[in-house]
């Protein structure tokens, strides 16, 4: 196992780990107190049929059962009304601030029961149990949590750290060609952020990752979670910029998003793979990172399946359009806005200059 300690909890990555759930619940949080109550369990209706059986199997063997809130699958799980219905039903099961609600699926129910035990009773204790190769590798490390409204994504919610996270590399087994690779472009990420060396070793061995081959795929996920810890912990609410480095590729990325109505045309790390080559290439056009580096960072992309020209999503729009989704972005600063770039593979920058005019002209010459 490779247990990390990050700030105040602890993350276990171990293949089969979902099978003795009971035990590895035991060893992180020292047991459930509560001996004769449910085990509190919020899944998505997939997360729930495929493995609700394993946990309920671990758990009757230690003397305990589970009770279960499902949400329908989707990004719409995230809303005011789910929220009521689960921090309700949390309420009737009587969750003190003490005990830990176990969030059993991808983002999307990470983010949700995040922010419904950072309300319940003012924070109650929650443990992430990711299940997409995202929310491993990303969402359920951090404590970032919220739920969408109106107004746009996340703009409503809270930081609460899980208690502890519990990651089972075989649970993706499961999971669907597509997310996988949507979720491997933020593991291509922490290589061309931080890591130059775990970006060669994606190069040579990212087809094992994305097949599934338990000792690649742990090793990618162990990596990023480091790389992403080692930022969280420098900045943990995002206040000193350092946090920002996890947006390398998010501000392109966003303005595809909103282009194409945040729906199944482009998951969300679909377009932050191809809003990485676009920072990659943006940055060689500012002649920050050579044209050769930008091209390897797109073929990466390529390689594993994801979009790397923005010209194949039969986008409807200018580059003047997208550029114009940018300028919401609560970053925006007068006419130019904060924009992670790179100076080298491995190592990216917050440049402060960006213009969107410019970048609009640059947008037209890769639509
Ligand atoms: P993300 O983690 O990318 O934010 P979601 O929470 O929206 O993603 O999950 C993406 C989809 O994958 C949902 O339909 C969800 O039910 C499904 N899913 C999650 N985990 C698994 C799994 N291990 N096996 C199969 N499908 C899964
Ligand atoms: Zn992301």
């Amino acid at each position: 196992p490779v247990a990390l300690a990050g700030r105040s909890y602890d993350v276990t990555i171990e293949s089969g780990a979902l099978e003795d759930f009971a035990g590895y619940a035991r060893a992180c949080l020292g047991g459930f107190d509560k001996s004769g109550r449910a085990v509190p369990f919020v899944a998505d209706r997939n997360t729930h049929r495929l493995y609700s059986d394993t946990v309920e199997r671990s758990l009757s063997k230690a003397g305990f059962r589970a009770d279960w809130f499902v949400v329908e699958p989707g990004e719409a799980a995230k809303s005011w009304p789910v929220l009521e219905k689960l921090t309700d039903w949390l309420l009737d099961l009587g969750v003190t601030r003490s005990d830990h609600v176990f969030a059993l699926g991808g983002g999307v129910v990470g983010d949700l029961t995040g922010f419904a035990c950072a309300i319940t009773k003012r924070g109650c204790g929650f443990v992430q149990i990711p299940t997409t190769l995202l929310a491993q590798v990303d969402s359920s490390v951090g404590g970032k949590t919220a739920i969408n409204t109106r107004a746009g994504k996340n703009l409503i919610g809270a930081f609460h750290q899980p208690s502890a996270v519990l990651i089972d590399p075989l649970v993706l087994g499961t999971l669907p060609d597509r997310e996988m690779r949507a979720g491997y472009a933020e593991v291509i990420k922490y290589g061309l952020l931080g890591d130059a060396e775990f970006f060669g070793w994606l190069e040579a061995n990212g087809t094992d990752v994305l097949a599934r081959e338990p000792e690649a795929l742990s090793h990618a996920i162990a990596t990023s979670i480091k790389a992403k810890a080692r930022i969280v912990a420098e900045d943990e609410r995002e206040t000193t910029g350092v946090r920002a480095l996890l947006n390398l590729g998010h501000t392109f990325g966003h303005a595809l998003e909103a282009e194409t109505g945040f729906s199944d045309r482009l998951l969300h790390g679909e377009a932050v793979a191809a809003g990485m080559v676009l920072a990659a290439r943006y940055s060689a056009r500012r002649d920050d990172l050579s044209l050769s580096d930008a091209e390897r960072a797109a073929r990466a992309i390529a390689h594993a399946g994801l979009p790397s020209e923005i010209s194949t999503l039969a986008l409807n729009a200018s580059g003047r359009e997208l550029a114009d989704h940018m300028r919401h972005d609560k970053k925006m600063e007068g006419d130019t806005l904060p924009f992670l770039l790179l100076k080298n593979i491995g190592e990216a920058y917050l440049a402060r200059d960006v213009d969107l005019a410019d970048i609009a002209a640059f947008l037209d010459e890769q639509l």
